[in-house]
């Protein structure tokens, strides 16, 4: 009776691990063809800055227009595609659709774009984004590339190597969703930061929470000293604007000012919230 038991327990996850497995292959099989039928779409989110009130930067943040699922979130595919090495592909994509939609708009709005260790992990992310600015026209100088501490953890040698050839490319370089994970403050010192993004998780208790509130004003205060601009994300209220502007925060990105937008709308959103002129 037991032992009956125990394989009945054990055909059920059998059925429910065919039925995930099922489910992640069809997820892969669909996003192998994604690119070539042109299912991907960025919207762009604006970062603003805090003393101007104008926008500095947006954001490209990929979205994939499934034919039966809609529109799927980054969340549930990134991960899928970083393990299949499709990243790269789509990362390349990305660069070529940021610049381009970039070099559009007015002159001093920098588009940022997010990189996966992976494609640190290949040898031609220096020539993507070199390939990325000369067919769009962009200037260097309005590329900002956001990358994760996880392509720090890997291969610091070579990681180094890269970020130094983008930076004398002329591109500026963003630590994203710090605070989070094994954040080490050794790699502020090793690695060529213009920017810290504080992430989402901090902003989400401010400005109630005294230890979310300590520790924005401490990172505020270490990009201060380092000579980084430090950037909120997640930012949804005027109380969560109103202590980062307290705390020194420079930029802040988030649903109070906008959601991400397709590029048609940029523009407008851009007027909406005001811009520095190019002059
Ligand atoms: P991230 O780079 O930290 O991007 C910020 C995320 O916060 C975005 O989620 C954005 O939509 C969301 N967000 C912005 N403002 C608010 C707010 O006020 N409240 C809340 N609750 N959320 C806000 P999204 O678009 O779902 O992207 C999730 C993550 O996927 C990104 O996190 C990034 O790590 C990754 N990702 C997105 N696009 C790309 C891409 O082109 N390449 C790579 N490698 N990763 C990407
Ligand atoms: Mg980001
Ligand atoms: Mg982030
Ligand atoms: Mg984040």
């Amino acid at each position: 009776r037991a032992k009956a038991d125990g394989k009945g327990i054990f055909r059920f996850f059998e059925a429910s691990m065919d039925a995930a497995m099922q489910a992640r292959r069809s997820l892969e099989t669909d996003l192998r063809l994604a690119l070539a039928r042109g299912e991907f779409v960025l919207h762009y989110q604006p970062i603003v800055d805090l003393r101007s009130g104008q926008v500095n930067a947006c954001e490209a943040l990929l979205r994939w227009r499934h034919p039966e699922r809609g529109m799927v979130s980054p969340l549930d595919f990134i991960g899928l595609a970083e393990e299949i090495g499709l990243i790269v592909p789509i990362g390349e994509w990305v660069l070529r659709q940021a610049c381009a939609d970039a070099a559009a708009w007015p002159a001093p709005v920098r588009v940022a774009v997010n990189v996966s260790p992976a494609q640190f992990r290949g040898q031609s992310l220096v020539a993507a984004v070199y390939g990325a600015l000369t067919t769009s026209g962009l200037p260097a100088a309005r590329l900002e590339l956001e990358i994760t501490e996880a392509v720090m953890l890997e291969n610091t040698e070579a990681t180094l190597a890269t970020l130094t050839r983008l930076k004398d490319m002329g591109a500026r370089i963003a630590m994203d969703d710090f605070g989070t994970g094994y954040s080490s403050l050794s790699y502020l010192r090793t690695f060529p930061f213009d920017k810290i993004k504080i992430d989402g998780s901090f902003i989400r208790n401010l400005p109630g929470e005294a230890d979310a509130l300590a520790i924005v004003r401490a990172i505020s205060g270490l990009g201060e000293s380092l000579g980084m601009t430090t950037t909120a994300e997640g930012v949804e209220t005027a109380d969560q604007l109103d202590s980062l502007k307290a705390e020194g925060c420079r930029e802040v990105q988030g649903y109070l000012f906008s959601r991400p937008i397709p590029n048609e709308n940029v523009s407008e959103a851009l007027a909406a919230i005001g811009i520095r002129s190019a002059a």
